[in-house]
């Protein structure tokens, strides 16, 4: 799938007032591109005021930020996209048991920030330096100070469309388990149920004493905290972050969870470079269990040559896609 994407005034389309004939130029341009068999949707703000042609279906349509009253997207999909989103839905409507692992990708359309930006204390030092045990030792305030500036950034960003459908899934298809590296708490957000958080979550704390009265990772949705590091109600002692740091190991129960999940008939992994492991090795470990493994992300990544099926776009679109099929057929 090929993406273009304009905004406007763009020096290349000075004359807004035409902007049907300037859609139906650029169309007639991109069909022609190598590799594009078709032009299969139009993504228009409806406040440009311009209508969509009847030739033309609207199809994974992302809504762009609604601030900008400039946008506009074309989106070209070739045929055989159709049939290959038919793949998926088909296995899903069938209900087939469904193990989907997402990464940073499908929290990308809201807005998440990668928390390498200027600003703060921790703005000298790289996440890698703060994120591990060996940090928290030293510097616990430092640690805190970041995780808390985290939490907020989060806290301000929405649930995408993306994280909507797989929380509907996770509610209708009663096989269906979702695994996510990311902290960020979006797909909870959504509705989603039985999420998997298998690198655990910004918005969960545990006892950095490992203090026997307290639970190892209880829920905190506190936005800022009133003191960093915050203390243990147990013991008085700092709390520490839910998450899964760098040089860490997987929760036993989790990798358990996710080892069982593994045992499907479709995994879908969405948004995720599949860099890291050991959760980058469970769309191999679906695949040598006889799952049919597919791969959604805009760009190509070490396992795409590895799976049996590549939907190329982003989560937001080829999820709402595939949710579209999966309601109206
Ligand atoms: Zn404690």
């Amino acid at each position: 799938m090929l993406t273009m994407r304009a905004w406007l005034p763009d020096p290349e389309f000075p004359d807004r007032s035409d902007i049907t004939g300037f859609y139906r130029d650029t169309l007639t341009r991109v069909d022609r591109l190598p590799g594009v068999e078709a032009v299969a949707a139009v993504n228009v703000r409806p406040c440009l005021g311009w209508g969509l042609g009847a030739d033309w279906d609207v199809e994974g349509w992302a809504p762009p930020d609604p601030d900008d009253p400039t946008f506009l997207e074309l989106r070209i999909i070739s045929p055989s996209y159709f049939s290959e989103l038919a793949i998926v839905v088909d296995r899903l409507r069938a209900g087939a048991r469904t193990t989907i692992l997402t990464g940073a990708g499908v929290s990308a359309a809201s807005g998440m920030p990668t928390f390498r930006g200027p600003g703060g204390l921790w703005k000298r030092h790289r996440p890698e330096a703060l994120a591990t045990p060996e940090a928290f030792a030293k510097v616990p305030v430092l640690v805190w100070e970041w995780y808390d500036w985290r939490r907020q950034l989060v806290a301000a960003c929405k649930p995408n469309r993306a994280h909507g459908v797989l929380a509907a899934w996770t509610r209708r298809y009663r096989d269906l388990r979702l695994i996510t590296q990311n902290v960020d708490g979006l797909h909870e957000r959504a509705g989603a149920d039985g999420v998997i958080r298998f690198h655990g979550s910004l918005w969960e704390v545990g006892c950095w004493g490992g203090c026997a009265a307290a639970p190892t990772r209880w829920p905190d949705h506190t936005v800022p905290f009133a003191t960093r590091p915050p203390t243990c109600s147990h013991c008085g002692g700092p709390l520490r972050p839910g998450v899964v740091w760098f040089g860490e190991g997987i929760d036993p129960a989790v990798l358990a969870q996710s080892d069982d999940a593994t045992s499907c008939d479709l995994f879908l992994t969405i948004g995720t470079s599949s860099l890291v492991y050991p959760a980058a090795g469970l769309v191999q470990q679906a695949r040598h269990r006889g799952a049919f493994t597919v791969e959604i992300n805009p760009d190509a990544t070490v396992v795409s040559d590895h799976v049996d099926l590549v939907l190329r776009g982003t989560a937001e679109a080829v999820l709402d896609a595939i949710e579209h099929r999966v309601e109206h057929r």
